[in-house]
């Protein structure tokens, strides 16, 4: 999608401090970390949300919660939160699916 900032970001079209890659999605460093450990996975194909998620497309979801179990083990995290916001209201203000993976400091519940 040509105006998606996520999109841009997978092209390299906009810098970003990558992770991890592979052919399905991208992770990247969040750029205003909310805890010590703050990194964003994404699909590599534009899915706008949870809300999007369909059995045409959900394979990409099991494959990256794969990446997430894969990245937080080699980055020796054994407590770590997994957020998806979905929609203005809940917070999200990029609209290209992604999950945040957040670490490192003590959490409160529930979410604000
Ligand atoms: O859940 P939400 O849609 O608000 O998350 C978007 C996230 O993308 C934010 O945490 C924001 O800091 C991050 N971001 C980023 N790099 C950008 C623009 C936004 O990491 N260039």
């Amino acid at each position: 999608m040509s105006d998606c900032l996520f999109c841009k970001i997978i092209a390299g079209e906009i810098p970003s401090s990558k992770v991890y890659e592979d052919d399905v999605c991208y992770a990247f460093n969040d750029i205003d970390p909310q805890a010590p450990t703050h990194f964003l996975v994404v699909p590599k194909a534009h899915i706008g949300s949870v809300s999007e998620i369909t059995a045409d497309n959900s394979a990409v979801v099991a494959h990256i919660f794969e990446v997430i179990a894969k990245l937080t083990k080699e980055q020796g995290l054994d407590s770590y939160r997994v957020v998806s916001n979905i929609g203005e209201q809940a917070g999200q203000s990029v609209f290209h699916l992604h999950f945040h993976v957040l670490s490192g400091r003590d959490m409160t519940w529930p979410p604000g």
